[in-house]
């Protein structure tokens, strides 16, 4: 049921797990839309104040402060809406990147309605880092530049962000093998989402037609 916050699907799991990958994929299915907020902080000008703030933390694999997180987070959804490249009810929002720790996932409640949360599982921590390394060479990213930044990121989620999971009801909650091919994984997620669009779609009220 539509209760004035958006229907939500989180992508979760570690650094290199394949969120990006999988979100950018889903968003280009008709009714998704991925946001990660990681490509929001990067998309901010470094010389303004907040990107200035948030480049000091993320370039140190540090969480950016959860105030200044959710508030430029939420500034850059409110625009995609504005300019009608995320059109809810209709669309589910699949995030990727926030809520990162418990006071994350509380504030944004009020916003998200969340359907489901995709957990993308590795126990390859070596595996992972491999791909980031290989993921800084393509995308020229600072936070991925260095092993010790990288390291000091799988410690933050486990610390931080890997407890999130608990705050959603386990029945939401799917386990997905990261390590599988990234169609694999995909066909896995799409098993699971496609009902839930479906059974979200019916609840809308129908569109009237145009005349
Ligand atoms: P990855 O998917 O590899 O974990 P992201 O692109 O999601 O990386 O994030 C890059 C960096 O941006 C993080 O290491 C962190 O410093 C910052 N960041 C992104 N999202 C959040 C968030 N929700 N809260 C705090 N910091 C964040």
């Amino acid at each position: 049921m539509f209760d004035g916050r958006f229907p939500t699907i989180l992508l979760f799991g570690a650094p290199g797990a394949g969120k990006g990958t999988q979100g950018a994929i889903l968003g280009h299915i008709p009714g998704f839309y991925h946001l990660a907020c990681g490509d929001v902080f990067r998309s901010l000008n470094i010389n303004s104040p907040e990107g200035r703030e948030i480049y000091h933390y993320s370039s140190r694999g540090e969480l950016v402060p959860d105030e200044l997180t959710v508030r430029v987070w939420k500034k850059a959804l409110h625009g995609q809406i504005a300019i009608s490249r995320y059109k809810p009810p209709d669309e589910f929002l699949i995030l990727d990147g926030i809520p990162r720790n418990q006071h994350q996932a509380k504030i944004v409640a009020d916003l998200i309605n969340v359907q489901h949360v995709i957990h993308l599982v590795c126990a390859n921590v070596d595996a992972m880092v491999d791909r980031i390394k290989r993921r800084a060479i393509r995308e020229n990213r600072v936070d991925d530049a260095n092993e010790e930044v990288i390291r000091n990121r799988f410690e933050v989620y486990q610390a931080e962000s890997e407890p999130v999971i608990n705050y959603y009801p386990k029945e939401i909650v799917s386990q997905i093998d990261a390590m599988q091919s990234p169609a694999e994984v995909l066909k896995e997620i799409l098993s699971i989402l496609v009902p839930l669009q479906n059974q979200w779609l019916a609840g809308l009220p129908d569109d009237p037609l145009p005349a």
